[in-house]
């Protein structure tokens, strides 16, 4: 376990103690700090360059260097600097859409699909009182689309069949249909992922969006993915005009760096976190309580 951030930072303090005025190789310590702790966290490099490089400009200022607390006065920038690197407040889905309102749910094979899917289809029945249709286009996985339709069954929402067989588009088009016919608010739609970027999944899932339309397009990442996530975030930005992530497996032991990595390269709201494999382990993703987890 890292020690607290807070706790170093007044100890370098003490060191100081005696000087004068805290002196920018000061200020320069108390980031090395910062830059470990959020390497420990397995934020990716280049993000906390980035990120370190925006609080020593502004720990440079008169806040910290002309405070009688500059310790406390820079984990008040690395703290509000980590709030809104993170985004602040709560977003929940998107269903301003003619019914029905498509979610696109994009991300690598053992990210969490199938399961969000689900668990968030029994958030919008619950919470949001709508009606959902859930479809898999993974044809290259039979297990999936039962994986799927099982934990469909479990959310209480509604399963539209497919079969290894059929063309992801074909599906997509056939659920779509189903969807508007019955009047269902909400179609979910679960896609194929690979272990890894793979160009044609890519093009597949480009195409399902293009004739989906979707309100919101999902990007579900494991939080154990740790440095890895920025590249897979990357990808799927690039392909894909993201609405949103939900960060899977934030029960595992990681600090959980991932979540700023990912929120700084997609510039999209972490909307959900995955807190267990169960159903119900869902939950608003709460970006203050994630930064103190990321600072250890
Ligand atoms: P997919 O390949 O992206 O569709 O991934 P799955 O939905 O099949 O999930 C892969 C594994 O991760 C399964 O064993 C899930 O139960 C598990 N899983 C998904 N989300 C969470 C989570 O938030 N916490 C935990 N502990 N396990 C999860």
């Amino acid at each position: 376990m890292a020690t607290a951030l807070t706790e170093k930072f007044s100890r370098l303090v003490k060191t100081m103690s005696g000087q004068a005025r805290i002196t920018e190789s000061n200020v320069q310590d108390m980031l090395r700090e910062v830059r470990m702790a959020l390497l420990e966290a397995d934020v990716a490099l280049p993000v906390v360059r980035d990120f370190v490089a925006r609080v020593k400009e502004k720990a440079l200022g008169q806040e910290v260097l002309g405070s009688l607390k500059p310790g406390q006065a820079l984990v008040g920038i690395v703290n509000r600097e980590l709030a809104a690197t993170m985004g602040e407040g709560v977003s929940d889905i998107n269903l301003a859409a003619q019914p029905p309102a498509v979610i696109l749910m994009a991300g690598l094979q053992g990210a969490g699909k199938t399961t969000t899917t689900a668990k968030l289809a029994k958030h919008l029945i619950e919470k949001r009182k709508k009606k959902v249709l859930t479809v898999s286009g993974d044809v290259y996985r039979p297990a999936a689309i039962e994986q799927l339709k099982t934990v469909t069954k479990q959310a209480g929402a509604e399963w539209f069949p497919s079969t290894p067989d059929q063309k992801p588009l074909d599906i997509a088009r056939a659920a779509l249909d189903h969807a508007k016919r019955h009047y269902f608010d909400v179609l979910l739609v679960d896609t194929a992922g690979r272990l890894a970027i793979d160009e044609v999944l890519m093009a597949e899932i480009k195409q399902l969006h293009a004739a989906l339309d979707p309100v919101e397009t999902l990007f579900v990442v494991d939080a154990m993915q740790g440095q890895d996530a920025v590249n897979t975030a990357k990808a799927f930005k690039e392909a894909l005009p993201l609405t949103g992530i939900i960060l899977t497996k934030t029960d595992g032991d990681s600090r959980g760096g991932a979540a700023l990595s990912v929120r700084q390269v997609t510039g999209v709201p972490i909307k959900f976190a995955g807190v267990s494999e169960k159903i119900d382990g869902l939950e608003v993703f709460d970006a203050e309580r994630h930064a103190g987890r990321i600072l250890g």
